[in-house]
């Protein structure tokens, strides 16, 4: 007799797991991984098969033992809905995140399937039917010449056939294009096909993917093409990391391989000759790139080395193109995926080698269940599968860095120098409190102001950034310290320029400016904190205080650029605006990127965003304009991430043959982590860094969990919270070994956000500890309810 283990694909709050079911001899595909229609409570439920197992049919005792209730209870699986989506190591996977996390299975395994290709069931008028998935395959329709086109003269007076034939003779078409070029076509190639002219048939669309000539395909959206690149003689470095890599993947045990190195010092050369090593092998490899960093320019270098055998995965693309690409990795045609996090668990068979750039972005953690680090992840997956890990970045998170340490699977290569030879600029840290101590009123300060000048008058290019994590402008009475904050948010709300509104980022409350305190009525109500606009405005007046010869265009203006006069001598400066208001538009990116190459002296302005990916040769100067918003933010990771920031956009002044310099503006001139930046001292930093963390029981020295509780009426969210907070501090004593630490539920930073009331509870387990251990029970004996909600997010990134 057969069994199989299938998670319902239902979503849930609570932690569901795997049900047996009996799965008949006439079944056909039956696999792991399929997904089946159940019958499940008194209808019928879609899941998905987690594992087969087979009994003796006398051995009714070990299916019962197995199923923990009678044969005779076990139900039928009803039918067969797909193909499988995953195998075993998928179906593993799952289990592991699910278990790691404290995540319900269904979401875990959910993630191994493509959006929108998932039959599923749905509550109608007439009660539950089953929904065919959203997308599929599509086909195109072909024609192509056949040889014995070559003696076939047609008719005089054909007029449509013979432009037909015309056009075909320089290659395969779609029937579409023949028909938005011809009309109507069918029937004339109906009377060709019959006389064996030519042949029509259907393929399979890849979309997105767009026909450039006769020898292939490219992506549209990315419009990069196959130019193969040549592969450079590699530094002594670059041979290091390679020789090191390849050790690690020859030992098929899941070794880590930390690539450290500067942006610039060849670190993706290194991930394309470790692939192209794999892919000889005849295995396969997955590389995440942040989301943000997946640009056509990185597709184009995986293209430009392994041709078609590329998939590309992320969030932008639509539902269709994932589709897509997903069946293409399952069909076994693609040998490398490159991907945002949720590559992870594409269906790639024969997995040798996973390489994660940029591994320290807070990207990488999911934010919905499972919460899962995708280093964790991937490390786990390569021990798994027997393959290797790749951890590439100029600014390695600390917990990387701790585990090189100490774990004798991980080991380090550095990369010190940039692939060129340029050295790194060099770093002034202006202290702000001085400046306006001096006077100064504006949030230039006079070194940056030179230095933006210089560079204009060279006609090249600055960046300036603006930190906006937890900055932005609000509203402030002078005379009674009110602050106009959401009436649902626990948060100030933000102060728009435009139509001088107050918006709230959170759950986008939006009210008119008040004229007056609505406190104690007094007009003077200032505004603080700098959000882009403000900054777009007095970059602006700044420049063109420079003298009468400078004159600015705005890429957020309305008007066209040309309408300005210019006579000789006059400096047009284009100022670019890049932030989340304007780039929300598809391709606005893009644009505004294409924009900034183009330009002759311009500034791009923006937020974090532009710390990342850009490669621009003639950007001289890079400015921060706020470089310590992140240090007041109450996280114990502020600091790493600020030093981090200073490091990563450090690296975007001077790569080509100019040189570059880097101005920091601070009103914490002192803080190590700044200061260190400054020196690209990483030790030093640490040196300052790891003491507390060490002290205050932070990661790398513990592992956390945080526990978020949250619901519209305050007692109860408190009554359930402390409810909680007892029942773990009851499954502790029963349980774990060592230190564990299990603080009382407190409000949240956010105490409120969209009407909601958050409180939380921290965990703190040595390192190495089974969280898991602790958290499952209490939350799987847990009552679902309605009114309050809980989160459980295990290794967070920031508390
Ligand atoms: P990273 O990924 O560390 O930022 P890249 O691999 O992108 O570095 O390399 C930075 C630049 O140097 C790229 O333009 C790349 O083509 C070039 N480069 C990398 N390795 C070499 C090499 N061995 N010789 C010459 N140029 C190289
Ligand atoms: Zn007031
Ligand atoms: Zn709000």
């Amino acid at each position: 007799m057969r069994t199989a283990q299938v998670v319902l694909d239902i979503p849930t709050q609570a932690l569901d797991s795997a049900y047996t079911y009996i799965a008949p001899d006439h079944l056909d595909d039956f696999q792991v991984g399929c997904s089946v229609l159940v019958p499940f409570g008194g209808r019928q439920a879609v899941g998905f098969v987690m594992c087969v197992s087979e009994y003796a049919e006398d051995d009714l005792a070990s299916l019962e033992a197995d199923a923990g209730c009678k044969a005779s209870k076990l139900k039928p699986i009803a039918s067969v809905l797909s193909k499988p989506f995953f195998d075993e190591n998928g179906a593993a996977c799952a289990e592991f995140l699910a278990n790691r996390y404290v995540a319900p299975l269904s979401s875990c395994v959910r993630l191994f399937t493509p959006p929108g290709g998932v039959p599923r069931m749905v509550r109608g008028a007439h009660g539950w039917r089953l929904e065919q998935p959203t997308v599929g395959e599509v086909d195109d329709r072909w024609v192509r010449l056949l040889p014995a086109a070559a003696e076939f003269t047609p008719r005089k007076g054909a007029v449509k056939q013979e432009a037909i034939l015309q056009a075909l003779s320089a290659g395969e078409l779609r029937v579409a294009e023949l028909t938005a070029e011809y009309g109507s076509v069918s029937s004339v190639l109906k009377s060709l096909e019959k006389r064996g002219v030519l042949a029509v048939e259907s393929r399979r669309r890849m979309r997105g993917m767009e026909r450039v000539d006769g020898a292939g395909t490219q992506m549209d959206y990315r419009s990069v093409g196959f130019e193969p690149t040549a592969k450079p003689q590699l530094t002594e470095g670059q041979e290091r990391a390679l020789a090191e890599i390849e050790q690690a993947y020859n030992a098929h045990c899941g070794r880590v391989v930390l690539l450290d190195g500067v942006t610039g010092s060849g670190k993706t050369e290194v991930y394309l000759q470790a692939i192209e090593r794999v892919i000889k092998a005849g295995q396969t490899a997955i590389v995440l790139v942040p989301e943000i960093s997946l640009t056509p320019q990185t597709v184009a270098r995986f293209r430009g080395r392994f041709g078609d055998m590329v998939a590309v995965l992320h969030s932008r693309m639509s539902v269709g193109e994932r589709y897509d690409q997903w069946d293409f990795i399952r069909s076994g045609d693609a040998r490398v995926v490159v991907g945002a996090r949720s590559a992870l668990f594409s269906p790639l068979a024969n997995l040798g080698l996973i390489v994660i750039d940029e591994e320290h972005e807070g990207s990488y953690k999911q934010d919905q269940a499972p919460r899962y680090v995708s280093r964790d992840v991937a490390a786990w997956m390569a021990q798994h599968v027997g393959g290797a890990l790749v951890l590439g970045s100029a600014t390695p998170s600390i917990e990387t860095l701790h585990r090189v340490h100490f774990d004798e699977a991980w080991s380090c290569v550095e990369l010190p120098e940039r692939a060129n030879g340029k050295p790194m600029p060099r770093v002034d840290v202006v202290d702000m409190a001085n400046e306006f101590g001096s006077g100064s009123r504006s949030m230039f300060s006079r070194k940056l102001q030179n230095a933006l000048k210089e560079t204009i008058d060279q006609g090249r290019k600055a960046v300036l950034m603006l930190n906006q994590r937890g900055f932005a402008s609000f509203l402030l009475c002078r005379e009674c310290g009110f602050v106009p904050t959401c009436p649902s948010c626990s948060t100030s709300l933000t102060y728009h320029e435009r139509g001088a509104s107050l918006v709230c980022h959170h759950c986008g409350y939006t009210m008119a400016a008040p004229a007056l305190c609505p406190e104690c009525g007094s007009p003077y109500l200032k505004k603080f904190g700098a959000g882009t606009q403000r900054v777009e405005a007095e970059l602006r007046g700044t420049i063109e205080a420079f003298g009468s010869r400078y004159h600015v265009t705005c890429s957020s203006d309305a008007e066209a650029p040309s309408s300005m006069p210019i006579s000789e001598g006059d400096i047009v400066v284009d100022l670019i605006r890049m932030d989340a208001d304007t780039t929300s538009h598809k391709g606005a990116h893009r644009a505004l990127l294409e924009r900034f190459a183009s330009a002759d002296a311009a500034v791009l302005l923006g937020t974090q965003m532009i710390a990342k990916g850009l490669d621009f040769d003639d950007v001289t100067l890079v400015g921060v304009i706020n470089a310590d918003t992140q240090l007041r933010l109450p996280d114990f990771r502020s600091g790493e991430r600020t030093f981090d920031l200073i490091q990563q956009v450090a690296g975007r002044a001077g790569r080509a043959d100019l040189p570059g310099r880097v101005i920091v503006q601070t009103y914490n001139a002192s803080s190590a982590a700044i200061r260190a930046a400054a020196r690209y001292d990483r030790a030093a930093f640490l040196k300052d860094e790891l003491p507390k963390r060490k002290a205050l029981q932070y990661p790398p020295y513990v592992r956390l969990a945080d526990v978020r509780i949250w619901g519209k009426n305050e007692g109860e969210v408190r009554d359930h919270a402390i409810q909680l907070y007892e029942q773990l501090r009851d499954q502790l004593s029963k349980v774990a070994v060592g230190d564990w630490l299990i603080l009382p539920p407190v409000p949240c930073v956010l105490s409120r956000l969209r009407g909601n009331y958050r409180y939380h509870i921290s965990v703190k387990a040595p390192l190495g500890s089974d969280i898991a251990t602790v958290l499952a029970p209490v939350f799987r004996a847990r009552k679902a309810q309605s009114t309050v909600s809980v989160a459980i997010d295990v290794d967070p990134q920031s508390l």
